[in-house]
């Protein structure tokens, strides 16, 4: 399976707008902040449960995404994300119920994965990048913020699944992403390029990853979450206090 050097494409339907890649064998689809029922910072798509929002409107909120995009909300597979490099693989039709039902913690982890047509895999970004890879072993859905690029989240999944192609998704670009030393240092192996000054592209990052991984095929959004206030969530341009907007795949 392999995703086809083809863009993304801002799709609309029942008031919330996306980015969707219609890739053979599988679909990608990424969240804005357009079209829920959050109000204050969280407004209006927002799909975390962690942010201080209500608990009630996330619900409503995550109700509505999935049935926008097609997906039964019971069978979307989250994790609790802690900036690591573990992966959760859901070998069977049916993930736990975290994501429709917020409540009770799901397993911690930052990647999904699957090879089961029809699971939804689900990562909740805010500047992090949301990435997913397909290959002869499945689809994953990866939660990439520089420590878990640095602690090797991709050449991980794509080893477990024999990634061939990638999408990255929006995230904070190198116009808004002002880092210490010690971020600099821990990409300093994928050589010059990856920042200018305290500015770092971990977008550029996440591309050298993915090719030293063995990921030829990569399309980006090529959006900068922090620049665009009115679609997209951003914990640095809000200071900490926002919603989260999501990625999706799945196998068809
Ligand atoms: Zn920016």
């Amino acid at each position: 399976m392999a995703f086809p050097t083809s863009g993304l494409h801002w799709r609309e339907r029942a008031g919330l707008k996306w980015l969707e890649g219609g890739f053979r064998g599988a679909r990608v689809c990424f969240t804005t902040r357009t079209g829920g029922v959050s109000g204050g910072p969280y407004t209006s798509l927002n799909l975390g449960i962690l942010t201080g929002d209500e608990r009630e409107s996330v619900r409503e909120n995550r109700h509505r995404a999935a049935a926008a995009v097609g997906l039964d909300p019971g069978r979307v597979a989250i994790g609790r994300q802690v900036h690591g490099a573990d992966l959760t693989f859901h070998g069977g039709d049916d993930p736990p119920t975290h994501f429709a039902e917020p409540g009770a913690p799901p397993e911690e982890a930052d990647g999904q994965l699957t090879d089961r047509a029809g699971v939804g895999l689900l990562v909740l970004v805010a500047d992090c990048f949301p990435v997913a890879m397909i290959g002869r072993g499945g689809l994953a859905m990866l939660h990439c913020g520089w420590r878990g690029l640095a602690a090797g989240i991709i050449e991980r999944a794509a080893a477990r699944i024999g990634a061939e192609s990638a999408v990255v998704g929006p995230g904070i670009g190198p116009c808004c992403f002002e880092v210490g030393p010690e971020v600099l240092e821990a990409f300093a192996h994928l050589g010059p390029g990856i920042s200018q000054g305290p500015m770092c592209d971990l977008e550029e990052v996440a591309r050298r990853s993915l090719t030293a991984a063995g990921v030829g095929d990569v399309v980006s959004a090529g959006i900068c979450t922090s620049c665009d206030r009115e679609q997209f969530f951003s914990h640095r341009r809000d200071g900490g206090v926002t919603g989260r907007q999501a990625g999706v795949a799945w196998l068809r």
